[in-house]
């Protein structure tokens, strides 16, 4: 039987991969429902390609432009728009399968629903479970359904996991650690007196990965190695002394587990997303990827270091808000979303990054993060702090 996949976040960097592998195996796979914010013209193009029974964009203007689109072609695709219809994408399009990418807070509520309604949730959305981590946890174990890590670093630890483990972590499988690898981003040795001047083009250009522009801002401080430590967290039940971090220049080692006999696992493949998503997509199977088979020999040597965290202020914030629990990492996500657009586009230099995000959780009184009504307060509270802390830099 073909599995029925809804992609949140089509029209981005790995909605693109995920129809990619997608469009390779038709045999296997059909599109459900697919979901853009913006880009009305790829995401038409998407409807006339594969067919889904929904699509979704932001905007009522969008909708009206993407149903004229679709009537051309002929394409009977139900068109919605609004945060609403991401849900329905997800409950109401038949999928078994939802690829969460949508990026940031946004891609939150979908995914819970997906979680909840049992659907085999492929995660790449990291902010909803940096969110939301126990609310999301619960979720998918009421609901019943799968949950597979998309990112590769998560994908590379899933895979060198016993299959038991993710059900039971507290259980004697003799895991002692996790190591999650991080490239260092394009900063990795710039003297520190030049960060100052980093222009958001230059932080986009990621060394090894193709990817959106946040979480390419988000590599180059190391907030998104924060955020994976506490995405790790939350998927793998281990301690958070136990998740470490390496640096590790040529992101051919995505990730490794560390057991107590000494063995330490690893998964090793070029730095290409298609591979995590043709696994989530195929689990427990392995199917074609179009990835390029990776050549030892022609790798001039691995290299493995500690990260400065005087470097990257932002890993530090993370530890320090995963410790504290609760809402910190909700306060911590918002704040950095906040400050890492104003950045991207309005002209916050490159270092107020980290400090806006301290700011923001040094004002904010924390507290449970028992409900969804609470965590989207607290993230509505913190974006609102962090844009006032950013006028008052600016002015
Ligand atoms: P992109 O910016 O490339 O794509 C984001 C997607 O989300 C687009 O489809 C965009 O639509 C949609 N979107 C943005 N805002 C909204 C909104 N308010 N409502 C509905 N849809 C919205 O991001 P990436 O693909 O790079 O990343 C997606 C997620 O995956 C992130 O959480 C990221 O951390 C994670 N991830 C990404 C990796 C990568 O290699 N790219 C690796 C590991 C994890 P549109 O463009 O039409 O406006």
């Amino acid at each position: 039987m073909k599995r029925l996949i809804t992609v949140l976040g089509s029209t981005g960097s790995i909605g693109v991969n995920t129809l990619d592998v997608i469009r390779a195996h038709p045999d296997r796979f059909q599109v459900a429902a697919l979901t853009a914010g913006k880009q009305v013209d790829r995401l038409a193009e998407q409807c006339i390609e594969f067919k889904p029974a929904i699509a979704v964009v932001s905007e009522a203007s969008d909708a009206v432009r993407l149903e004229k689109l679709l009537l051309e072609n002929n394409i009977k695709t139900q068109v919605l728009y609004g945060p609403q219809a991401l849900v329905t994408a997800v409950t109401d399009s038949g999928c078994d399968t939802v690829m969460a990418a949508i990026v940031g807070a946004a891609g939150l509520v979908p995914t819970l629903a997906a979680a909840k309604a049992g659907k085999r949730v492929l995660l790449a959305n990291k902010e909803a479970l940096v969110m939301s981590g126990n609310l999301f946890m619960q979720a998918m174990k009421d609901g019943g359904g799968e949950l597979l890590p998309i990112d590769s670093e998560h994908n590379a630890i899933f895979q060198c996991l016993p299959n038991e483990f993710t059900k039971a972590p507290h259980s004697n499988h003799g895991v002692e650690e996790l190591w999650l690898t991080a490239s260092g981003g394009p900063f990795r040795n710039t003297p520190l007196d030049q960060l100052a001047s980093i222009t958001p083009d230059q932080a986009c250009a990621h060394p090894n990965w193709v990817m959106g522009r946040k979480i390419s801002v988000d590599s180059a401080t190391m907030m998104n190695k924060g955020l994976e430590v506490i995405e790790a967290f939350w998927l793998f039940g281990l301690p958070l002394e136990k998740i470490k971090v390496l640096i590790h220049p040529q992101s051919v080692v995505h990730s490794m587990v560390r057991y107590r006999d000494g063995s330490v696992l690893a998964q090793l493949g070029q730095p290409d997303m298609r591979t995590p998503i043709a696994y989530g997509l195929a689990w427990p199977e392995r199917i074609e990827a179009g990835v390029a088979p990776l050549n030892l020999t022609q790798l001039a040597s691995l290299h493995f270091s500690e990260p400065e965290l005087a470097r990257f202020p932002c890993l530090a914030l993370a530890f320090a808000a995963a410790k504290a629990g609760g809402t910190a990492p909700t306060v911590l996500n918002a704040a950095n979303e906040v400050a890492v657009a104003a950045f991207l586009g309005a002209g916050l230099p490159y270092l107020q990054i980290p400090a806006v995000v301290e700011k923001t959780l040094n004002a904010i009184a924390l507290t449970n993060a028992d409900s969804l009504e609470d965590i989207l307060s607290m993230d509505a509270q913190a974006r609102k702090v962090a844009r006032e802390f950013i006028q008052v830099l600016q002015k």
